[in-house]
């Protein structure tokens, strides 16, 4: 295996090349935020207001699910400082725009900027790296899941993004409010039931069929787009000892105006080189890496990206490698064999 280097080693070479103002908050993203949240408005009480028929309604929560994972991209750079720097300004914002995804600023920055980060596919620092073969051995259900035949698990695995970022935020709560001192407490736990109870309420104000138009549907949609993303950011890559973005993390290519209008969420190894620069500058980092190094850039079209995911078999058989526990069949990761072959399939062998 090649020699790895942490994030700070490459964002220190590639530092000079960015202006100054990439460093700098940006706040006129924030407009963009306004945006999200009148379309999201007009579009909810028009499902309340107006007998819509049924394809207009299921239109409307297209456009509410979009927005909510696009608020969740926003809320995102905003936790990362790079929007706003006052603390108070910043998680304000930042739980505004989690608000649909139910996260609280707090929790989300314990779990994503302290841990996920600075951890990034380490075996059992990072919260959101894919379990190992040893952890599936030691759980009866999750061993009996990975006898399954792999197409069944990874239709599963796809169906399940839909509810998958709600789900691993809750067991987010779970695993990190004990770290949290006292003092903190409240304020977490407020962050996880505000968003919850005002959606819940929404039950009951708009009824039980406009809420499924404006809330449930939307959710879905949000849940399978932000998945789409997080699930190709690390999944193929490999889990490492020192936390490499050139190793461990992959960046997706897709539509230009995808990008715009998800604040560049698809860079995601420029990201963790840089997760306090300005998303607005990562095609520039991007274009710098591959000027550095681009034998050791990952990078393809999102589609390709959901496919190979879909054919190879999870958890990791060692930190090169996954593994079909149900044939014993090993796979390499991005960087060790996966998609190198002409054929561009997975490449198989056999574990001995
Ligand atoms: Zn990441
Ligand atoms: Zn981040």
């Amino acid at each position: 295996m090649r020699e790895l280097h942490s994030f700070g080693w490459y964002a220190k070479q590639l530092k000079e090349h960015l202006p100054k103002k990439a460093f700098r908050p940006d706040p006129g993203k924030l407009l963009g935020g306004a945006a999200y949240l009148l379309i999201t408005a007009a579009a909810m009480l028009s499902i309340v207001l107006l007998s819509l028929p049924l394809a207009v309604n299921l239109l409307l929560s297209l456009i509410i699910g979009m927005s909510f994972a696009a608020m969740g991209f926003l809320g995102h750079e905003i936790l990362h400082g790079t929007i706003v720097r006052s603390p108070f300004l910043r998680n304000t914002l930042g739980g505004l725009f989690f608000w649909p995804l139910c996260t609280g600023p707090r929790l989300w920055r314990k779990w994503h900027n302290m841990s996920h980060h600075v951890h990034t596919q380490h075996e059992e620092k990072d919260p959101d790296t894919w379990l190992t073969e040893a952890a599936v051995h030691r759980n009866p259900m999750l061993r009996f899941i990975y006898r399954l035949p792999l197409s069944v698990r990874a239709f599963f695995e796809f169906a399940t993004q839909t509810v998958m970022f709600s789900l691993h935020s809750l067991r987010m709560f779970k695993t990190y409010v004990s770290e949290f001192k006292a003092t903190s407490a409240p304020a977490l736990w407020l962050q996880l039931i505000l968003p919850w109870a005002t959606w819940i309420s929404l039950l009951f104000i708009a009824g039980v069929t406009n809420w499924i138009y404006m809330f449930l549907i939307p959710l879905l949609i949000a849940n399978g787009i932000v998945m789409a993303y997080i699930s190709t950011n690390h999944r193929l890559n490999p889990q490492v000892e020192i936390n490499d973005p050139l190793a461990n993390s992959l960046t997706v290519t897709v539509p230009k105006w995808v990008d715009v209008i998800h604040f560049h969420f698809s860079h995601h190894t420029e990201h963790h080189l840089f997760p306090a620069v300005n998303s607005k500058y990562y095609p520039l980092v991007k274009q710098k890496i591959k000027e550095y190094w681009p034998h050791l850039y990952h990078e393809m079209p999102m589609s390709k990206a959901l496919l190979a995911l879909w054919k190879t078999p999870r958890p990791y058989f060692d930190g090169d490698n996954l593994i079909d526990p149900s044939r014993n069949e090993v796979y390499g990761t991005l960087g060790n064999g996966l998609l190198e072959s002409e054929s561009a399939k997975p490449a198989k062998k056999h574990a001995q």
